[in-house]
């Protein structure tokens, strides 16, 4: 994993050059370059780089494959898409996915009344907006509202309650009726860690009985000329695309049958999202069987043979992918505070003048390890290694000579690691479980990584310098929470190797990418540690530039945003200060402002890192 799988996971996004992570595009400024000139104006901590070239690409490359998928078919609809707001609905996000969306007419998705207020205020004119998700007659109201507002608004009902609060307000107020969309409930189920949207326990959508009744419903209320969508969504991070065909057959056969009863508005079909991205960094392990192009090609194909087959014209296709769209926009940047175990450093190493004949075997078998012969050297490395503890123990060589060889013996072992890590032996992988490295860094998992705690999810990881050398050391990833659980293992199927790295002398920065989906607002606050500084990154042809910067909540505003009164609290610690004795008046003057500095500053660590 000399490159640590980004040819499997960055999409061309990032390269390697100059032992550093370059952005692949325009003029290619290194991670690394970016996280310095932020911290020069004294930020620390973990912080997020947004890169809104990143949307844009992912945007475009739904919206051209899905065109040329459709003109490959002669296919008749049109494709549309919208942005679903849980995802991400960071300011900053949402600024770009609309921004970098307006060429596309690029629509927005909210699943409660909160994002339905986003929707109505960011979606640009023009572009779609649907809804989702269990709603009140408050939230339809807002809908209505959006729609009279001129939005270009569809609602979809989760079960025939909300379709007659639908009629309700339709009857009680005289303003523009939104589009009305059904969420269907298929027999079908999906596939990944995310698959509980389909199947028949499904949480949500309506039945085949119900769906009729809805139809009835409309047609007595005469709102059936609204009723424009058939809408299904089988799960996030579809793995295997062979769930996502037979949803398809169903939907599109339940969308032709409702035209044929006389539902003659139905123009689309909305597949939801599910589209799934490449978090792994190992080949054996990939996240997902199919690419866009198929993915796209087999909607198309399956809606255009269906519709054809029961002469019914052609739906507009929406899609509500989420992660696809986002999850590579942003990257999170965290420094290294300690590596916890560096006793068994090679420059630590003191040879004499003469060294015991099996010292010099050690630095024998160090300097001619190879692939081929690591696994027998390691065996007479560790014979070795006993018979110079049992020489020790009997007083023949000295400490130094003793330390020296277990600082060989552990190189030995490393390396041996490192040249067999693509086929490791029982012993090697129990070796290595027992040698690794435990990485501190300066970040919360609970806060930046959640689906890292609560699923399991795995992020490709990467440092973003010193890629010229190879990195030796099995590592465990430590955040500085207080928690047990704020840690990456070292997975001996997944084995992740970084740097030996004096941080004395050096600094050492991790990436963490595809952290664009669900994990802002996922993230917790977990130890008070908030959501990481962030800056949006636009790369041009000459540099780049840094913007839209929000710092990382302070103290007394973290304290305060869960409701303590950072006045009171402030005025407290002041008070028990400032009534204790103090040698000089100026010792007093800089512990207070020591003080004040320190609970206007952000809770990550400092003064190392
Ligand atoms: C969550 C959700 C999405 C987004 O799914 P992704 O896997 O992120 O693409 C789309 N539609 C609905 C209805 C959802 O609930």
């Amino acid at each position: 994993m000399k490159n640590f799988g980004l040819d499997i996971w960055a999409n061309n996004n990032f390269i390697i050059e100059d032992g550093q992570v370059k952005l692949n595009y325009k003029s290619m400024p290194s991670l690394l370059q970016i996280a310095e000139e932020i911290r020069e104006n004294d930020v620390r901590g973990p912080i997020i780089l947004r890169f809104p070239h990143l949307i844009k690409k992912q945007i475009r490359s739904l919206y051209s494959h899905f065109d040329r998928a459709m003109e490959e078919n002669s296919y008749e609809g049109r494709f549309n898409a919208v942005f679903p707001l849980k995802v991400n609905q960071f300011p900053y996000a949402v600024e770009a996915i609309t921004s970098q969306g307006a060429q596309f007419n690029y629509g927005l998705e909210a699943g409660s009344k909160a994002e339905l207020i986003l929707a109505m205020s960011k979606t640009p004119s023009g572009a779609n907006i649907t809804v989702n998700g269990f709603k009140d007659k408050e939230m339809i109201t807002l809908g209505f509202i959006a729609a009279q507002s001129g939005h270009n608004i569809t609602i979809t009902i989760e079960g025939l309650g909300e379709l007659e609060t639908i009629i309700e307000v339709a009857s009680e107020c005289n303003i523009k009726v939104p589009n009305i969309g059904v969420r269907v409930r298929l027999h079908s189920g999906g596939s990944g860690t995310w698959a509980k949207s389909g199947g028949m326990d499904a949480k949500f959508g309506l039945t085949s009985t119900e769906i009729i009744e809805a139809i009835a419903l409309l047609r007595e209320a005469n709102l059936l000329e609204n009723l424009t969508m058939v809408h299904f969504h089988i799960g996030s991070q579809m793995s295997d695309i062979a769930p996502l065909k037979k949803a398809l057959r169903e939907a599109g056969n339940i969308y032709a049958e409702l035209r044929k009863m006389g539902a003659e508005s139905l123009n689309s079909i909305n597949i939801g999202g599910g589209l799934a991205v490449e978090y792994d960094q190992h080949r054996h392990a990939k996240s997902r069987n199919y690419s866009v192009e198929e993915f796209s090609s087999s909607v198309v194909f399956s809606l255009k043979d269906i519709m054809d087959a029961k002469s019914v014209p052609h739906p507009d296709i929406f899609t509500e992918s989420g992660r696809f769209i986002v999850a590579s926009h942003a990257v999170l940047i965290t420094p290294v505070l300690e590596l916890f175990t560096q006793d068994y450093q090679e420059k630590l190493i003191n040879f004499k003048e003469e060294n015991p004949p099996l010292v010099e075997e050690l630095i024998e078998l160090d300097k001619l390890l190879n692939t081929k012969n690591c696994i027998e050297y390691l065996h007479d490395a560790l014979d070795h290694m006993e018979s110079i503890l049992t020489l020790f123990d009997l007083g023949y060589i000295d400490l130094q000579d003793r330390s020296n060889a277990e600082i060989l013996v552990h190189n030995i072992i490393k390396r041996a690691l490192y040249l067999k890590s693509s086929d490791p032996t029982i012993e090697l992988e129990l070796l290595q479980v027992k040698l690794q490295e435990r990485y501190l860094i300066n970040a919360s998992i609970f806060q930046s990584l959640p689906d890292y705690w609560g699923l399991g999810q795995h992020f490709p990881v990467m440092p973003l310098h010193n890629l010229n050398s190879t990195p030796l050391r099995a590592a465990s990833l430590w955040d500085i929470t207080c928690d047990s659980d704020g840690e990456i293992g070292f997975d001996p199927d997944k084995p992740l190797y970084l740097h030996d790295v004096n941080l004395d002398e050096e600094d050492y920065f991790l990436g963490f990418f595809n952290v664009g989906a669900y994990q802002e607002t996922l993230g917790m606050n977990h130890n008070l540690f908030t959501h990481p500084s962030e800056y949006t990154v636009n790369i041009t042809d000459a540099g780049y530039t840094i913007t839209n910067e929000v710092e990382s909540k302070n103290i007394l505003d973290i304290l305060d945003s869960i409701g303590y009164d950072k006045k009171e609290i402030l005025e407290k610690l002041k008070s028990d200060l400032l009534k204790s004795s103090f040698s000089t008046e100026q010792e007093k003057d800089d512990t207070l402002a020591k003080l004040q500095e320190f609970v206007s500053q952000n809770g990550y660590l400092r003064t190392t890192n």
